[in-house]
């Protein structure tokens, strides 16, 4: 059976935070910006780097109309999903807010973007039920956690949030090890 890879979404394939920076700053009245983020802060739990409530947090987003949909790839979006595409059969696995509109958002922007369809969609917070059906390939700490708690596999990337400068090749190089060397050549 071909290696399955279960790949995130949000700081992976889409720039999550430039958006929801993008939607506090005008909500808020700040001029921050994700380079500032990730060297000030780099951490998740943006809603206390403002100094506001979480419920305000996703208020900023959730009413920005298309929030989802408008997100822009991360530079190496394509690069990364053909570069896994070869080495497995790769699934997203992704976690919608709690907007119903935003789990749709998504699956338009993956066809929009990626030409990926539902069938190859997971839409669900509790990635770990997955563990052990694939590795994973995600950006935040707590999911990798919870996955290998799980006894999964699981690569925690960096991501634009917490790394300044960031290169597809060091996403490779954070990569390869897991595949036994086949992404980078020897
Ligand atoms: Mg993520």
């Amino acid at each position: 059976m071909r290696q399955q890879i279960l790949l995130d979404m949000d700081g992976v394939l889409v720039d999550f935070l430039s958006g929801a920076l993008e939607a506090l700053n005008r909500d808020f009245n700040k001029h921050i910006t994700i380079e500032q983020y990730a060297s000030e802060f780099g951490q998740w739990g943006t809603y206390d780097y403002y100094g506001i409530t979480v419920e305000q947090f996703w208020n900023s987003i959730h009413e920005t109309p298309d929030f989802w949909y408008n997100l822009k790839p991360m530079p190496w979006y394509k690069e990364l999903y053909a570069l896994l595409s070869e080495i497995g059969e790769v699934t997203i696995l992704t976690t919608p807010s709690l907007d119903p509109s935003c789990a749709m958002q998504k699956l338009q922007w993956l066809d929009n973007y990626m030409n990926i369809k539902s069938d190859a969609v997971f839409l669900g917070s509790r990635k770990y039920l997955m563990a052990g059906n694939g590795i994973l390939i995600d950006d935040y700490q707590k999911n990798v956690e919870k996955f290998k708690s799980s006894r999964g596999d699981a690569i925690l990337i960096p991501s634009n949030w917490n790394t300044n400068g960031l290169t597809f090749k060091r996403i490779k190089s954070t990569i390869d090890p897991f595949f036994a060397g086949v992404i980078l050549p020897r």
